[in-house]
C-alpha cells in the first residue's frame, strides 16, 4: 500500500524519534529549510507542532513551543529573556512550582527574583532595577482567584522596559487572551484545561513576535524540553473541546459558588463570578462573561472538619491538580502552598480551613447534592 494514498482525518501519532533521509541532498534540503521536513523529534514532530500551532492560534500568537510540562514552559519562557545577572519580578500570588524554580534553581544561574504584592503590580517603580528584565504573573491566581488586569500590568511593564510573561493556565484563552492585552509571552500548564482530562502532563509557551517564537523553539530543542508525540496527540484531542468545556466548567462553578456562598458551614467563597469578589468587574470584562471552574472556600480551621468533608464527598476527590472534566478538591496548605513561609501563608489567608475546588462538567445537580451531604 502506498502510504501517501491514505488520508486520515485526524493526524496519526508519529511515534518515532527520528525521520529518514534519502541521501545527502535530502539532508541538505532540511538544513537549508528546517520547516520543509522533520529530522529528529526533539527538534520537531508533526504531533508536537500540531499542538503548538493550535495553542498559538487560540492565544493569537506568532508561534509556540510545546513542552514536557507546565514547569518546562515556565523555564522556557524565562530563558527567552534572561541571562546570568538579570533580575526578575514575580507576582507574590504565584504557582508554588514557579516560585521553587526561581528560588531554588534560577538563583543558582545568577538570576535573582523579587516578589511584588498583588496591590503593587500596577506601580512597579520601587521594584525595578537596572537588571530587571521581566515580570511573571498569572491571569487568575491560586488559590484566592485574584484577577490581574493584564492590559494595565502590560502598560506598566513596558513603561519600565520590561517584558510581561503571563501564566494563563487558570483562565485559558477561552476567557482571556493575554497577548491581545499586551503580554509578550503567554504560557500554559497544558496538563490542566487545555488537555482537560487529567491524563496528560504537558505545557506550551506562545510568543507575540516571530523572533521570540524562534527563540522558544531553540530553547525547547537545546534544553530538551519538547513534548512527546503521544502526549501531544492527547493534548490536541483535548483542545478540540476546550470551548465547550470552559462553558460547562464556568456555568457549573458559578452555581456551586452561589450554593457555597449561602451555606452556613462556609465562612467565605473566593470565585471571580460572585459580585462580592474584589475583582468581579475586571473578571467580567476580561473573561468575556465567563469565570472558569476554579474556586476556593473556607470552612472552620480544624483538620477534623476538612477530613470529614474529604471523606464524605464522592464527587470532589482530594487530588492535588485541577481543571479536568471530573471535579476534584485540593488543600493549598498541605499541597500547592506547602513551601510558603508562615508569614506568606498568613498574608494570603492559607490556613487549614481553606479548600480549593476544581469544578468539572458533570450534571451540576449531582455536584450540589454531593456538596450538601458532605457539608451536612
Ligand atoms: C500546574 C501548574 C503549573 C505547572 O504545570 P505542570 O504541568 O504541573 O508542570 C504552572 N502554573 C500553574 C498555574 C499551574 O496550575
Amino acid at each position: 500500500m502506498d502510504l501517501s494514498t491514505i488520508h486520515p482525518k485526524v493526524t496519526p501519532i508519529y511515534q518515532t524519534s527520528v525521520f529518514k533521509f534519502e541521501d545527502l541532498n535530502a539532508i541538505q534540503e532540511y538544513i537549508d529549510d528546517p520547516q520543509s521536513r522533520y529530522m529528529y523529534s526533539r527538534n520537531g514532530n508533526p504531533n508536537s507542532d500540531e499542538l503548538a500551532e493550535a495553542v498559538s492560534r487560540w492565544e493569537g500568537g506568532a508561534g509556540a513551543v510545546a513542552t514536557g510540562s507546565g514547569m518546562a514552559a515556565i523555564f522556557a519562557a524565562l530563558m527567552t529573556y534572561c541571562r546570568a545577572g538579570d533580575h526578575v519580578l514575580c507576582a507574590a500570588d504565584i504557582y508554588g512550582g514557579s516560585a521553587a524554580l526561581l528560588n531554588l534553581e534560577l538563583a543558582r544561574l545568577g538570576i535573582t527574583v523579587s516578589y511584588v504584592p498583588f496591590e503593587e503590580l500596577y506601580d512597579l517603580k520601587t521594584h525595578v532595577t537596572l537588571a530587571t528584565r521581566l515580570l511573571l504573573c498569572e491571569t487568575m491566581s491560586n488559590p484566592l482567584l485574584r484577577v490581574v488586569d493584564v492590559a494595565r500590568v502590560a502598560t506598566e511593564c513596558h513603561a519600565h522596559g520590561l517584558k510581561l510573561v503571563v501564566d494563563n493556565t487558570f483562565a485559558s484563552p477561552v476567557l482571556t487572551k493575554p497577548l491581545a492585552y499586551g503580554a509578550d509571552l503567554v504560557m500554559h500548564s497544558v496538563t490542566k484545561y487545555l488537555a482537560g482530562h487529567s491524563d496528560v502532563t504537558a505545557g506550551a509557551v506562545v510568543a507575540r513576535t516571530t523572533e521570540d517564537a524562534a527563540r522558544l523553539r531553540q530553547i525547547g530543542t537545546v534544553y530538551g524540553l519538547t513534548l512527546s508525540p503521544m502526549e501531544s496527540w492527547l493534548s490536541v484531542r483535548g483542545l478540540k473541546t476546550l470551548r465547550l468545556r470552559m462553558a460547562a466548567h464556568s456555568e457549573n462553578a458559578w452555581l456551586v459558588a452561589e450554593f457555597l456562598d449561602e451555606h452556613p458551614a462556609v465562612e467565605a467563597v473566593y470565585y471571580p463570578g460572585l459580585p462580592t469578589h474584589p475583582q468581579h468587574a475586571l473578571a467580567l470584562a476580561q473573561g468575556g462573561g465567563r469565570f472558569g471552574g476554579m474556586m476556593s472556600f473556607r470552612l472552620a480551621d480544624d483538620a477534623a472538619v476538612i477530613n470529614r468533608f474529604m471523606q464524605r464527598s464522592q464527587r470532589f476527590p482530594f487530588a492535588p491538580s485541577l481543571a479536568g472534566v471530573d471535579s476534584s478538591c485540593s488543600h493549598p496548605l498541605t499541597t500547592s502552598h506547602r513551601a510558603l513561609t508562615e508569614a506568606q501563608r498568613a498574608e494570603l489567608g492559607i490556613t487549614v480551613g481553606l479548600v480549593r475546588l476544581s469544578v468539572g462538567i458533570e450534571p451540576v445537580e449531582e455536584l450540589l447534592a454531593d456538596l450538601a451531604q458532605a457539608l451536612e
